[in-house]
């Protein structure tokens, strides 16, 4: 949450930032739109104020030569206040004509019919400066004159701007007099221009100094004037027209142009609003998401299972923490990863390609998972339970396979050691069996074995008493006799003891010396020996201390040893040669012991059996029981000594077992 407070502290910018531009925007736009209007009303005004001043010009111009017309009229008063009438009738604009000598002097006058003398209150005198400028202008010119404006009160307490013209009048080419007309300025408003113009504007005489002097035109609609100014120049005057046109206030929506922009901004706004919402609605969507690849992750980094996916080209895509923990890969090494993969076990690489091109042709693997040896970096193997399962995407193809693999050696060597402790069982239920065979046979060849020693001592004692002929041949008869006695007296020993070792009875420990226990098994040693053609060598010296041992079974250790090293040199070995040896024990601390080693040339052990030579019934050999070792290390073990064995290079074994010494 740490990174959420400025980043939708940004966000928010960013979206302050876009509303102030938009409505920058937008002003802008609106501004320029009633700029735009109010320029086209300017011009068309100043357009306008040309106009009316032409109008005006053209009307005064045309007056003009309606008086040049009047001077025509005769020299006496009565035509010419006759004219003079008539010509006020049709031009409103005028207020009266006068007719004036050279010095001015009054000749002839006519009012309008129109109103009341306008100067009946103040008196024509009142306004002569003014005659008197336009006359000197005109005379000046020798063409029309004007005065400036005068304000002549009436009797009814409002007032009229009056403005006079002079226009002198001429006898072949002398002046004679004046004609004086004076104009109401706002008459000249009212009479010489469009009455269209006037509709919409109100349209003024002003001073240079903005002094109102006449107007006329509509009344005031709206809030907002726009102004228009144009000089009026005349000989001897000049004024100007003024244009004020009132418009509703600044229209909302002074044009279309305007409207059409602020229809976009309120468009704008609205997929602005719009574009708002879908983003919360997307940023709450994306948190949701965010929750639920956390929620995943740490689902996934809680697991024991691996997990691994792969890509239809068998590159791997994904792998947990559990999957990388138990092949000791990083996830860097393996992400990417194609065929073979790096924890496939170099010998497997054939049989695991083949299977996976099984897969990637669309084979499903079998539901209850397949059983298979991954190497972990350091090289061990071990053995997995693999589930794979197609890994379909949003929109439903296959992009892949899911794999969840369990780690199961442990599982496996824990079923392996049962099978073991099983098989041990199993043996050490046939040892018993084997032992009560043992005991019934002892029991039985008792009998006859005695039987056989007492005949053959009846043999020796009948052969004294017979007259033998040949005392050679009764020499050779009763050494024969007493071998088969002795050897008859021996396998009842023999059958004594293991009877004894099986009925687990104190065996009967005697001091002998290992010369004695070697000389005992020589006679049979030798006759195998002869039989395979190998050579015994003896090495043990008279003077070494005696052991206290169980004689007849340390006897069968010997010939134990013996014979199953003249059996592993009975093939091609070059040179057969058993080698006994009795020697002290230098090794072993707190109790003096002697070693007794039988060393052959033969085919030696093989380091994948060695474990199981000790174990009952486990044979190499066709006849073989499978008994010897295992019998040979209970009886060393019993006396408190090791059975061990060694090769003995360049070829051959080495067994050799200790005994206490006496
Ligand atoms: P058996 O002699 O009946 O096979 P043993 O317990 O005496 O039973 O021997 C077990 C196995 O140990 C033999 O089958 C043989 O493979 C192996 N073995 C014993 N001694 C030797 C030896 N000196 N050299 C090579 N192999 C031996």
């Amino acid at each position: 949450m740490r990174w959420t407070v400025p980043r939708s502290l940004g966000r928010w910018a960013l979206w302050l930032s876009l509303l102030v531009l938009l409505v920058c925007m937008v002003g802008t736009l609106v501004w320029l739109a009633g700029r735009y209007e109010v320029s086209q009303v300017e011009n068309r005004m100043a357009e306008d104020a040309s106009d009316a001043v032409s109008d005006i010009r053209n009307g005064l111009t045309r007056n003009v030569q309606s008086l040049q017309a009047l001077q025509f009229a005769g020299q006496s008063a009565a035509p010419w206040e006759q004219e003079a009438a008539s010509l006020l009738r049709e031009h409103r604009e005028w207020l009266r004509l006068e007719w004036r000598d050279v010095q001015l002097q009054l000749k002839s006058e006519v009012d309008t019919p129109f109103r009341s003398a306008a100067f009946s209150h103040m008196g024509t005198m009142f306004q002569m400066p003014e005659v008197v400028q336009a006359c000197s202008v005109a005379q000046r010119q020798s063409g029309p004159g004007y005065s400036a404006s005068t304000y002549v009160p009436q009797a009814n307490g409002q007032g009229l701007e009056v403005m006079n013209l002079c226009l002198p009048v001429l006898n072949n080419g002398e002046l004679v007099g004046f004609t004086v007309a004076t104009y109401a300025l706002n008459e000249i408003l009212i009479n010489f221009l469009n009455a269209q113009l006037l509709r919409s504007q109100e349209v003024s005489f002003t001073e240079a100094d903005g002094t109102r002097l006449a107007m006329h035109g509509a009344v005031q609609r709206g809030a907002r004037v726009f102004t228009a100014k144009q000089l009026l120049t005349l000989p001897g005057n000049t004024m100007v027209l003024r244009l004020d046109s009132w418009r509703a206030a600044p229209d909302l929506f002074p044009n279309v142009l305007t409207a059409l922009v602020t229809m976009m901004a309120i468009a704008l706004a609205g997929v602005m609003g719009l574009l708002a919402r879908d983003m919360r609605r997307r940023q709450r969507v994306e948190s949701d998401l965010a929750d639920a690849l956390a929620f995943r992750k740490a689902m996934e980094d809680s697991l024991v299972t691996g997990l691994r996916a792969r890509d239809n080209q068998g590159r791997i895509t994904y792998i947990n923490p559990a999957f990388c923990e138990m092949v000791g890969f990083t996830s860097k090494e393996l992400l990417g990863h194609g065929i073979p993969a790096p924890y496939w076990p170099p010998e497997m690489v054939d049989e695991y390609g083949k299977r996976q091109a099984l897969r990637l042709a669309g084979n499903a693997p079998p539901r209850e998972g397949v059983e298979s040896v991954f190497m972990r970096k350091n090289g061990e193997r071990f053995t997995v339970l693999i589930f794979e399962a197609p890994l379909i995407n949003a929109t439903g193809q296959q992009t892949g396979w899911m794999s969840a693999v369990l780690d199961v050696s442990e599982q496996r060597r824990i079923e392996e050691l049962s099978r073991a402790s099983q098989e041990r069982l199993q043996a050490t239920a046939r040892l018993a069996t084997v032992g009560e065979m043992a005991s019934l046979l002892s029991h039985e060849l008792n009998q006859p074995l005695a039987a056989i020693a007492s005949y053959a001592t009846g043999s020796m004692n009948l052969l004294h008493e017979a007259t033998v002929t040949d005392p050679q041949l009764a020499s050779s008869l009763n050494d024969a006799m007493q071998r088969i006695g002795q050897q008859a007296e021996r396998a009842g020993k023999v059958i004594k003891s293991v009877h004894d070792f099986v009925r687990r009875r104190d065996q009967s420990r005697v001091e002998v010396a290992p010369r004695t226990l070697l000389d005992n098994v020589m006679p049979l040693v030798a006759l195998q020996a002869r039989k395979l053609g190998v050579r015994v060598e003896v090495r043990c010296a008279s003077d070494l201390p005696h052991v206290l041992c169980d004689r007849t079974m340390v006897e069968q250790v010997l010939l134990n040893l013996s014979r199953n090293a003249m059996q592993a040199m009975q093939d091609d070995t070059p040179y057969k040669t058993l080698t006994l040896l009795v020697r002290t024990a230098p090794t072993i601390p707190s109790q003096q012991w002697m070693e007794f080693v039988v060393a052959d040339q033969g085919h030696g052990i093989a380091e994948d059996l060695a474990e199981k030579l000790f174990t009952p019934f486990f044979t190499t050999k066709e006849e073989g029981m499978g008994l010897g070792l295992s019998l040979c290390r209970t009886v060393v073990e019993q006396h408190g000594g090791v059975l061990q064995h060694s090769p003995n290079p360049p070829r051959g074994t080495v067994f050799s077992f200790t005994l206490p010494q006496a």
